[in-house]
């Protein structure tokens, strides 16, 4: 990389860093995906004389607002909501709302940044976009999700549209919360706009496969990369951290795949089990009951639960983190390589920290990028979208299909851009640079906007 690219990349996050002071995981977003697009600023000063990098790291439309609700007991709460509407080169914005604690500007830019990157690799028309709350809808009623749902739709309802800005769930935002939030915006706008939001219900809109689709496309993925050094899941020993939504279908299609997941986990501890995590009781534990997952032990007396456990301790030949930001640090990652573990793909949004990144890839070990390996969830939103525009219902086989074809393209655009640039087998180079330059390639003729 020649110094003057070095130099911008350089004054480029510095400028980042200032003008969003104290968002970290922003920060680290940017950071991860800006240092690796050298090689492409060197083939096309076009991208550099048109301030394309700095273009896409300031998002187009930032929104907070006030969500004021109350619980059960007559009590007023104030939450406050965000959605950030990062890039419209491609498509109407599109991603997530997530309602935890733990939300503020930083996470929802850093998860928007992300997935302008993770939408242009899917191949579909959509931007990038995310929100959310600090909301925390641990031990709330259904009531009091409900209501706040409705506030928060309240004010949000104004930004969105199926062809401004088309929400869909993330962490804490399931076919529950989708419900109430359509509910909403249906009675506000007196429209019936199917396509404003994913992650539909089936007798209002939905998509078959869009529950399972991050999961099942993160196991489609790991196929594709086990493919590349002759090998597949048969008889790979997996580790899944988390047990929500992306966890629970990982789960599903890596059995179905041949593979056998021996832990997942919440954020109260791990649970090992020997004979493979039987996936009905997690389901049942997590989509119907909503309890922790030490409660598996009543149902497989075998189990090992350990709380506050780390699961990266435990031997694998996979590990496929799906919980959250960060989960995966350089301590875990030095774990997993001596454990042996050959493969690395990402269900959550950043879960694995830029030293154990580093390892993974000194190491030349399988590593999978979230905005790749996870596309999946978004690809079959954007299929719900189609199925909506076109008032169609397509079946579960065929949806599958269409799914395990976006992820076979997006392993192969990573694959061969790496190669193209000189990073043979580097999926993040590849991601990052193919995502950038369907972006960068579709602003350019728009214009300065
Ligand atoms: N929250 C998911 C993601 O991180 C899905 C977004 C969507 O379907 O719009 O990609």
């Amino acid at each position: 990389m020649s110094q003057i690219v070095e130099n911008r990349i350089n004054e480029i996050y510095e400028q980042v860093v200032r003008r969003n002071p104290g968002e970290a995981e922003f920060h680290q977003a940017v950071k991860e995906v800006i240092e690796t697009l050298g090689v492409v600023l060197a083939r096309h000063p076009e991208y550099l004389d048109q301030k394309l990098i700095e273009r896409i790291c300031e998002p187009e439309r930032q929104i907070i607002f006030r969500v004021p609700w109350v619980d059960d007991a007559g009590e007023i709460h104030i939450n406050r909501g965000f959605r950030v509407q990062f890039s419209s080169a491609l498509g109407p914005y599109k991603g997530g709302l997530r309602f935890h604690p733990s939300v503020y500007l930083g996470i929802i830019k850093f998860l928007g940044f992300e997935q302008i990157f993770k939408n242009a690799l899917t191949g579909m028309p959509i931007g990038g976009a995310k929100g959310g709350s600090d909301f925390d809808p641990k031990g709330k009623s259904d009531n009091e999700i409900m209501r706040f749902c409705q506030s928060f739709m309240t004010e949000l309802h104004r930004h969105l549209g199926e062809y401004i800005d088309v929400p869909a769930g993330d962490i804490g935002v399931g076919g529950r919360e989708i419900g109430y939030l359509f509910g909403q915006y249906k009675r506000l706008t007196n429209r019936y706009e199917a396509g404003v939001l994913t992650g539909k219900g089936m007798s209002y809109g939905g998509s078959l496969v869009r529950r399972e689709a991050t999961g099942y496309g993160l196991a489609f993925f790991m196929k594709e990369m086990l493919a590349t050094r002759g090998q597949d899941f048969a008889g790979k020993r997996c580790l899944v951290s988390g047990s929500g939504n992306v966890a629970i279908y990982a789960i599903e299609k890596v059995h179905e795949l041949g593979g056998k997941v021996i832990a997942c986990s919440d954020s109260n501890g791990v649970i090992y089990d020997e004979n493979g995590i039987n996936i009905e009781t997690v389901k049942r534990l997590k989509e119907v009951e909503r309890r922790r997952i030490s409660d598996y032990k009543e149902f497989h007396p075998n189990a090992d639960y350990r709380a506050n456990g780390n699961i990266w301790e435990i031997p694998c030949d996979v590990a496929l983190p799906c919980a959250t930001q960060n989960e995966l640090n350089e301590a875990s990652a030095i774990k997993l390589l001596n454990n042996g573990c050959m493969a690395v793909a990402e269900g959550a949004n950043m879960p694995t920290t830029p030293a154990a990144i580093k390892l993974f890839r000194e190491a030349k070990i399988l590593y999978g990028p979230g905005k790749a390996t996870n596309a999946g969830g978004v690809a079959t939103s954007a299929l719900e979208m189609q199925q909506n525009a076109c008032r169609d219902s397509w079946n579960f086989d065929f949806t599958e299909t269409k799914l395990e074809g976006i992820m076979q393209g997006i392993h192969a655009s990573c694959f061969e851009t790496a190669a193209e640039y000189g990073f043979p087998g580097d999926y993040l180079i590849g991601a990052n640079i193919a995502g950038f330059r369907k972006v960068a390639d579709a602003m350019i003729p728009l214009g300065l906007i």
